[in-house]
């Protein structure tokens, strides 16, 4: 059985950036390693893959033990096809050098269809790539293809006791489109092949191909020249005149003309840094602070986004609300009492417990002070949508919200520390420097969802303990800095 030098992912890489498609085959260890992020992402496309399957019940598996056993695995495709099997999942196959993995392969009225099962909730430009590699390696390879599809998530699909998988996934056929661009695709693999055999790494320069269709797996190798505070970081710039900057050699924020063309916030942003001072609209940050009425309920929520939903009445990457945290503050000066709430990971719907939970907190008057408003303001509305009984309870709640954002946003306060961002995760640091996510274990709200959906799959009552208090101490550390930030502009007003 051939070897092979390029695979369907390492395709795509080249695809997106031949450096990055050489650096993966010759310096895999220069790679970045994988986020919280990126692992969550790599755990739903199995999990979305595996259940795609039940579209196509009866098939069998020929999945590789181990990345070493391609070979094998493609031995025992092809065995499977001689055989008659009519339904393969995993189906490996290798061609010309390209090896490629078909999540599904159908044999129907004498022709095979292809199936590329994605988790995201429409094809993307990418995706035609995906499945023109696999008709190249499978044509080529003899087989009659009918039909090559994307099966993807569907986001109309709002689950009402078991899961329907027909109306979960939707299938588009790319077959045309496909067929089209074959000649590209074999020119690509000559020149990917050819390339991967020289000495030397592709000269290419960062640019906004590092970041589409994905974000490249070797940014911390190409980017380590990009200081960490840099024309990238103004703020309300688009990419394209950030790399017009950066490709007129203007990489660090003080190295920006004078005359260049910026808005007035990122000209202010720009100034601050060089002359290293805060702005303060004490004015306009008084008439603010004055809109907020005790007791103050500071609030905060973490949410998770199951690809397949997992309650009733919930869509595919719903933000489904698991936790909150809130501190009362209930005159000027008194001492700030805490409250949280942690829904249990048992498969019942946590949306019920935590909303019953925050409105009983709430109360009815006093102010709810939030960091970015439409977060919560979103989540609550869409529980008000789906459980009516709590509507008018949330719509009292709505109208209290007060978004502690806004000073920021606005720029009634900027200091240079801030580096051009007003999320709570720089503006903390910067007022008040002796708090800092920097050694909590969850250190953002993506790790929090990765973490909290991790729960479901885990057993160890260790583990279990140990991620359930991170996640309440990195909530509680929101609000708490919340407070701090509100005393802070208190002082300033
Ligand atoms: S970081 Fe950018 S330039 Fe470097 S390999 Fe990746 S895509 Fe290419």
């Amino acid at each position: 059985m051939a070897k092979h030098q390029l695979s369907k992912s390492s395709f795509i890489k080249g695809l997106q950036c031949e450096k990055q498609l050489y650096l993966y085959k010759h310096h895999y260890d220069w790679m970045d390693p994988v986020s919280n992020m990126q692992q969550a992402v790599f755990d739903r496309g199995t999990d979305v893959g595996e259940l795609a399957q039940q579209l196509f019940p009866g098939g069998i598996n020929s999945k590789p033990e181990t990345h070493l056993e391609y070979a094998k695995a493609a031995k025992k495709t092809e065995k499977l096809i001689e055989e008659g099997i009519k339904i393969i999942y995993e189906a490996v196959f290798i061609y010309n050098g390209v090896l490629v993995i078909s999540d599904i392969i159908r044999k129907h009225r004498g022709k095979w269809q292809i199936y590329e099962v994605k988790s995201s909730t429409s094809v993307k430009d990418v995706h035609f790539y995906d499945a023109a590699i696999q008709y190249y390696v499978l044509n080529g390879l003899g087989l009659n293809i009918s039909d090559v599809s994307i099966v993807h998530l569907n986001n109309e699909y709002v689950r009402e006791g078991d899961l329907d998988i027909r109306q979960l996934f939707t299938i588009h056929s790319l077959y045309d489109d496909v067929i089209e661009i074959q000649s590209e695709i074999e020119e690509n693999v000559t020149d990917f092949k050819k390339m991967l055999k020289r000495k030397s790494i592709p000269d290419i320069d960062i640019g906004e191909h590092c970041f589409n269709p994905y974000s490249c797996s070797f940014l911390g190798h190409c980017w380590k020249q990009v200081p960490e505070y840099s024309v990238f970081n103004l703020n309300r710039l688009h990419k394209n005149k950030k790399f017009e900057l950066y490709y007129e050699g203007i990489v660090n924020i003080e190295d920006i003309p004078e005359d260049h063309h910026l808005s007035f916030s990122q000209r202010m942003q720009v100034d601050s840094h060089i002359n290293n001072n805060t702005i303060v609209e004490k004015r306009e940050i008084k008439q603010f602070l004055d809109g907020f009425t005790y007791p103050l309920y500071f609030m905060d929520f973490e949410t998770f986004q199951p690809a397949v939903p997992m309650f009733d009445l919930s869509k595919p990457y719903q933000q489904i609300p698991f936790q909150f945290s809130v501190h009362v503050q209930k005159t000027k000066k008194g001492e700030p009492l805490h409250y949280e709430f942690l829904a249990e990971a048992d498969g019942t719907d946590t949306r019920i417990p935590f909303i019953e939970a925050l409105l009983n907190l709430l109360g009815d008057k006093g102010s709810i002070v939030v960091y970015n408003q439409s977060f919560e303001r979103s989540r609550l509305n869409e529980i008000a949508a789906v459980f009516p009984k709590y509507k008018k309870r949330i719509e009292a709640v709505n109208e209290r919200l007060v978004d502690l954002m806004i000073p920021f946003q606005k720029k009634w306060y900027y200091s240079p520390g801030m580096k051009g961002s007003y999320s709570i995760k720089s503006v903390l640091p910067s007022l008040v420097p002796e708090l800092s996510y920097s050694n909590m274990e969850i250190a953002d709200g993506a790790a929090a969802s990765h973490m909290f959906y991790n729960l479901y799959f885990e057993n160890n009552p260790k583990i279990i303990d140990a991620t359930r208090r991170n996640l309440l101490q990195y909530c509680g550390l929101d609000t708490f800095g919340m407070i701090m930030i509100y005393e802070k502009l208190l002082k300033i007003k």
